[in-house]
């Protein structure tokens, strides 16, 4: 069995093994392995080549279902662990097509394959869906492969993806009005006043109306945001998210008063992300920002939303889209279009430690990064040994090795609702 805590050694005596390995690549063993493995002149490329000799392989891999969240541990033959997330949707379901679909792509693999891993666990599951469970499933994995790599390296996650533009962002406090029974605009008020409390100088109400309350009567954005700017003065940003809820007439028409009458600038999906022409609609009426993306999950569907809908931000979410490796290739898409970044993100541990790593490594990051009530879960804090941190309104991007937290694994253990 292994240590639950990490072992000191095991970094050295890998960059030990990488060092010699590298040193060897001078010799004819190295070569002779590289030769072997090398496609024959115009033969067929393989997907994924074989570990090179003295390669790190994974060995293990279990999912950790907690109350709020779905925790990723990746083992290797090293003796270093990495632990990522999945989105936390649907947990069951997450354990599922980690242990049924994705796992067999990873087991045994060099985790320094990044991109063709994460290849192999997409296009091999592509017909299950290339968005929602696929890449929130992937995620996790994905998220673990990249704190593991950090880890044996002794790096932090940003330095190995780009390397640091930032080393803080400013934080959003996010919360939403609730689906059955939604919180009064008194209690709104309050739930925004304690970000402020906590020294954020935005905060983000989310209406969660949906496409299936479409246009609700009477109409209920106007009463929070009165309620909630009275809470947090002037002084304070504050996002409207209507998560999808107004047709873009509709739109058109709240998004006027938001700005007019409560000095709104940003306005996140108003219309439905499956209607990207009415998106395109509201961004040529209105006169403030409109974020969208957070439902898109690749490089692709991106470049559907930024072409056909044009939002001023993109809020991709890494543990929705298949983990920091396809956030890069949606950020280079989004720079190719001039669009800035700002992460979606709803949960306060991995997820937020990924989402630093992601903004700290690209240029084209936007003013602000969500930031979920962190009273909401409470028992989540409690499994890490040390969490990120907050300062002066902005989250610092964490500088340890890998996603740069410390899982409590011991907590994670007691919590978890599932192991496998
Ligand atoms: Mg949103």
């Amino acid at each position: 069995m292994r240590s639950r805590h990490p072992d000191p050694t095991a970094r050295r005596r890998f960059l030990r093994t990488a060092l010699g390995a590298a040193i060897a690549s001078h010799g004819a063993s190295r070569v002779g392995a590289a030769a072997a493995q090398a496609p024959a002149p115009g033969g067929p490329t393989p997907a994924l080549a074989p570990p090179a000799r003295g390669a790190v392989k994974i060995t293990g891999l279990s999912t950790y279902r907690l109350p709020d969240a779905i925790f990723v541990k990746v083992e290797t033959d090293a003796g270093v662990a990495g632990w990522g997330e999945c989105s936390s949707d649907n947990r069951p379901l997450m354990e599922t097509f980690v242990h049924h679909g994705l796992k067999e792509e990873v087991l045994g693999r060099d985790p320094f394959d990044a991109e063709p891993l994460w290849d192999r666990m997409f296009f091999e599951n592509h017909d299950l869906g290339p968005g929602g469970a696929l890449p929130n499933a992937m995620a996790g994995i994905d998220l673990a492969l990249w704190d593991l790599k950090g880890r044996l390296l002794g790096l932090p996650v940003h330095k190995l993806i780009g390397g640091a533009y930032r080393t803080e962002v400013r934080a959003y406090g996010s919360f939403g009005v609730g689906f059955g029974r939604r919180m009064t605009s008194l209690e709104a008020a309050r739930t925004a006043a304690r970000f402020v409390e906590k020294g954020l100088t935005a905060v983000k109400v989310r209406m969660q109306i949906r496409e299936h309350r479409q246009n609700p009567e009477p109409e209920p954005t106007f009463e929070y945001v009165k309620a909630v700017r009275g809470a947090i003065g002037d002084g304070v940003e504050l996002i409207v998210d209507a998560n999808n809820g107004y047709t873009a007439a509709r739109a058109i028409e709240v998004g006027k008063r938001l700005a007019g009458d409560f000095g709104i600038r940003y306005l996140e999906d108003p219309c439905s992300d499956q209607n990207h022409r009415e998106t395109a609609q509201v961004v040529e009426a209105l006169d403030l920002y409109v974020i969208a993306g957070e439902k898109e999950y690749t490089r692709w569907q991106i470049a559907d939303l930024i072409t056909q809908g044009n939002p001023d931000f993109l809020n991709p979410d890494p543990i929705k889209v298949g983990g920091l490796t396809e956030m890069k290739k949606i950020a280079a898409v989004a720079q190719a279009f001039s669009k800035p970044i700002i992460c979606h993100n709803t949960r306060p541990t991995l997820a937020t430690a990924a989402s630093l790593q992601f903004v700290a490594s690209i240029p084209n990051c936007g003013p602000f990064l969500e930031f979920p009530d962190t009273d909401s879960f409470g028992k989540l804090m409690g499994a890490m040994r040390q969490n990120v941190d907050l300062r002066g309104g902005s989250l610092l991007v964490p500088r340890a090795p890998g996603l740069g937290l410390d899982v409590d694994e011991e907590a994670v253990r007691r919590l978890a609702l599932s192991i496998q």
